[in-house]
């Protein structure tokens, strides 16, 4: 397995192997970047079929958390760390102690938040081992009410305000506040896109979702009067807006050429099977909101948790992810050129010329 060399390895800082017989714990973690401040990112635990697949994904994903940062104008780097193992067969109490020594072990350079197959108890768990957990704390959310530390809250909110600004740019509705009769599909009904879902449906938008949970799909249906649609269908209706909010990859060879949907706006991480794949969706006129743009509400609410705010202030920050979406929207308009391609280029420029000195708090 090249490390190196590896497709993926773009110029990690750091990379971290840990093994610990006792526990079961095999695990690994990736410093992408830490110019503007400390790597920040999620403890995924997936049951990797190999370690190549397991060392891609924390490389992607801890690339990606660098650019989301970034164009959140948040003072942290980007990294990831994954456990090896299935978190309903595998996760025990000391192999999650065990985990948080392994960060405790690298003295804050990252730090540590929720992600697939980790919740906030699990976390928490970590955190008696180390300071360097985030997203555990309970306090007011970004709408004052009372939060877990769970950033998928702000997550979703994030997404409906990048969701009024793509309806904005590409479908010329003036005031952004009012989503009546937009149609809407939503893949993914879980804790982002239920939530989100609640938004739009209060915004009065209306509703298409599928989700593989059936108990997630049936709550939309009975609580927000969503329609449920086949695995099949939910890409390719004839909707307004198309949601992605489950896994990544959704967008490839086979899926674009089917689409009917005039924008992309979703919270999943690394919805692009490729790159390229931005290209594909841009010369199709599907207007993308790029992911690492629009799903930042949740690491802009763990920054506030670990540096401490007020809910409005987090608030406003969650709402300029709108104001970013803005600015790209109108370059890629201007410079006839793909959103993602945009965006990768404002966060590279935020990284990459960014004085190192900045640091919040360990
Ligand atoms: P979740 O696990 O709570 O929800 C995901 C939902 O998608 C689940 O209900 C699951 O059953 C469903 N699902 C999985 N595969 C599917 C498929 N092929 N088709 C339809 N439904 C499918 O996760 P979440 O926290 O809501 O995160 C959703 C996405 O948003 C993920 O890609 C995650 O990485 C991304 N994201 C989440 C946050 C956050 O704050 N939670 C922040 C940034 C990005």
């Amino acid at each position: 397995m090249s490390v190196f060399t590896h497709p993926e390895f773009d110029n990690h800082e750091h990379l971290s192997f840990h093994c610990d017989p006792k526990t079961g714990l095999r695990a690994i973690i990736a410093v992408h970047n830490t110019s503007r401040g400390p790597a920040l990112g999620g403890c995924r635990m997936f049951p990797y079929s190999s370690e190549e697949e397991a060392l891609t994904d924390v490389l992607r994903l801890s690339r990606g958390m660098t650019y989301k940062s970034a164009l959140a104008n948040l003072d942290l780097g980007g990294g990831k760390s994954v456990i090896i193992g299935n978190p309903h067969q595998h996760k025990t109490e000391a192999l999650l102690e065990s985990m948080g020594r392994f960060l405790e072990s690298l003295g804050g350079l990252y730090i540590a938040a929720e992600d697939s197959g980790t919740s906030v108890a699990d976390l928490k768990v970590m955190a008696g081992c180390t300071d360097y957990v985030a997203g555990v704390s309970s306090r007011p959310g970004f709408d004052g009410k009372p939060s877990s530390g769970d950033p998928s809250p702000a997550t979703a909110y994030g997404t409906f305000v990048g969701i009024q600004s793509a309806v904005k740019h590409k479908l010329g509705r003036t005031d952004p506040d009012d989503l009546e009769g937009l149609s809407v599909a939503i893949q993914g009904v879980g804790n982002v896109g239920y939530r989100l879902a609640r938004h739009l449906k209060d915004a009065g938008a209306s509703l298409s979702v599928f989700d593989i949970h059936h108990d997630n799909m049936n709550r939309a249906v009975d609580e927000l009067g969503a329609t449920a649609v086949s695995a099949d269908e939910i890409l390719f209706l004839p909707v307004d807006v198309l949601a992605p909010c489950a896994m990544g990859a959704t967008f490839n060879d086979e899926s674009i050429p089917r689409m009917q949907a005039p924008i992309v706006a979703g919270a999943a991480n690394n919805q692009l099977y490729r790159s390229g794949h931005d290209y594909t969706l841009w010369q199709k006129g599907i207007l993308y909101a790029p992911d690492f743009v629009i799903n930042a509400g949740g690491i802009i609410d763990v920054y506030y948790e670990r540096i401490g705010a007020e809910p409005a202030v987090v608030r406003s920050h969650v709402e300029s992810i709108g104001d970013t979406l803005d600015e790209i929207f109108a370059r890629s308009k201007r410079d006839e050129r793909p959103t993602g391609e945009i965006a990768n280029e404002l966060a590279e420029e935020r990284f990459e010329h960014h004085p190192a000195e900045v640091r919040i708090p360990g």
